[in-house]
């Protein structure tokens, strides 16, 4: 059995300094790690009596009862891929979802199938694409029940932005200049609709 919450609190209360604080750890020799000077962790707070509800939980409506997303540049009968409105620093932040609702752990094996295919095509265009280093694919689903898989392209060669700290550099790096993301968007789309679906940009 995994330590509850509970048993976790207290641990934690034990290990902080007078300031109710947990120690920070060394990020300053972490080469990935986005900030330098003092910075100091939250405190963690008491364990809730039960999860908070997510969008799309409880009478948090989801997106999916009433209409699509927008920024849809790629779609099959079952999936899409979107982005968002604007650029960020990042070359190319993607959203893999499906039009149903269901969320990850919801999949039956010709979901599964499915979704492994366009992740590997989604995943290997985007890692193709002059100047990207990496693609990082990420799953949280804290905010929204509906399932979503971040495909997240970093720029090849630049220190530092790496690793799980690079999504961090989308909100610091100067927004890619419009024309070039939508260009990109449409490469990553079209190249999709080569192996199923439609380009919608
Ligand atoms: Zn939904």
């Amino acid at each position: 059995m995994p330590e509850s919450a509970e048993e976790i609190y207290v641990r934690v209360t034990q290990a902080v300094a007078e300031d109710g604080r947990l120690p920070m750890p060394p990020t300053h020799e972490w080469d990935m790690f986005p900030w330098e000077g003092d910075m100091r962790p939250k405190v963690v707070q008491p364990p809730l009596a039960e999860e908070s509800p997510r969008v799309g939980e409880g009478d948090k409506p989801c997106w999916c009862a009433q209409d699509e997303p927008e920024q849809v540049i790629w779609r099959n009968e079952r999936w899409m891929v979107r982005s968002f409105d604007k650029p960020g620093g990042l070359p190319l932040i993607l959203i893999l979802q499906p039009f149903e609702h269901f969320d990850f752990s919801d999949m039956d094996d010709e979901q599964a199938e499915e979704y492994g295919r366009i992740s590997n095509w989604l995943h290997r265009i985007m890692e193709h694409m002059p100047n990207i280093g990496r693609v990082h694919v990420c799953k949280w689903g804290d905010g929204t029940a509906h399932m979503h898989v971040w495909f997240i392209a970093r720029t090849a060669r630049l220190p530092h932005i790496v690793g799980s700290m690079a999504i961090e550099w989308n909100e610091m790096l100067p927004p890619v200049p419009e024309d070039v993301w939508r260009a990109d968007l449409k490469h990553v789309a079209d190249h999709l609709a080569t192996h199923d679906g439609e380009a919608l940009i």
